[in-house]
C-alpha cells in the first residue's frame, strides 16, 4: 500500500485527519495524532486487501455517514499505518477464540472529524483515531451485549499481552455494554523513508 505524509495532503483532507495535531482524551491527557497514512485507492480494494488471514482492510475502516464528508467513502481512503499492527492483534484474538470476529461499523478507524466522537461528552481522543482500537460486537454466535460474554472475551484479549487495553463492562463513561473495546494505546507508526521533521 502507498504511504503518504498527511501533512502534504490538500486542506480538505488535512482538516479532517489533523495529522500531527494534539488532541485531549477523556482523562485530560494530550496525544499527538498520527501523521503517516496508507492511501487506499478504492473501497473495492479495501474489501479485497487481506491484512491477515481473517481480516480485510475494509473491516477496519468501515464508517457510517457521520464520518467527515471529505473522507466518507470517497477515494482515495486514508488510514493510519498502525492499522496493520492492530490487524495482527485481532488475528491473534481470532486464533484464540476460534470463531469469526465481527467489528462494528465505526468500530475500527475513525477520523478525529467523525461526528460521533465530536458529540461525545466524555472525551475526544480515542485510540480509534490512531487505528489502534477495535470494537467487537460478536464472536461466532455470541453477541457481546452483556457482562458475561464481554468479560470473558476481554480476558482472552488481555491474555495476548500487557499492551492490550480493554474497556470495562458498564453503562458509565469509558465503559461499554454492547461490545468489547480493545486497543493498543495511542500507537504511532513511523515508516522507514519518512522524516518526522
Ligand atoms: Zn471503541
Amino acid at each position: 500500500m502507498k504511504i503518504v505524509d498527511a501533512l502534504s495532503l490538500p486542506a480538505t483532507q488535512r482538516d479532517c485527519l489533523r495529522p500531527g495535531e494534539m488532541l485531549r482524551d477523556a482523562r485530560g491527557e494530550t496525544h499527538r495524532l498520527p501523521r503517516f497514512f496508507y492511501e487506499v485507492p478504492s473501497w473495492n480494494e479495501a474489501k479485497q486487501f487481506q491484512l491477515t488471514a481473517n481480516f480485510t482492510l475494509a473491516e477496519l475502516i468501515l464508517v457510517d455517514c457521520r464520518e467527515a464528508r471529505a473522507l466518507f467513502r470517497q477515494a482515495p481512503l486514508f488510514v493510519p499505518c498502525a492499522v496493520t499492527i492492530l490487524a495482527r492483534y485481532l488475528q491473534q484474538f481470532r486464533n484464540r477464540v476460534d470463531g469469526p470476529v465481527f467489528i462494528s461499523a465505526n468500530g475500527g478507524y475513525r477520523s478525529p472529524a467523525h461526528q460521533w466522537d465530536r458529540a461525545r461528552p466524555d472525551g475526544r481522543a480515542s485510540a480509534h483515531h490512531w487505528a489502534a482500537a477495535a470494537d467487537i460486537y460478536r464472536v461466532g454466535d455470541t453477541w457481546l451485549d452483556a457482562r458475561e460474554p464481554i468479560e470473558r472475551y476481554a480476558r482472552v484479549a488481555q491474555g495476548i499481552g500487557p499492551e492490550i487495553f480493554v474497556r470495562s463492562f458498564g453503562h458509565g463513561p469509558g465503559e461499554t455494554d454492547d461490545h468489547l473495546h480493545l486497543d493498543l494505546g495511542f500507537l504511532t507508526v513511523i515508516p522507514h523513508g519518512w522524516s518526522e521533521a
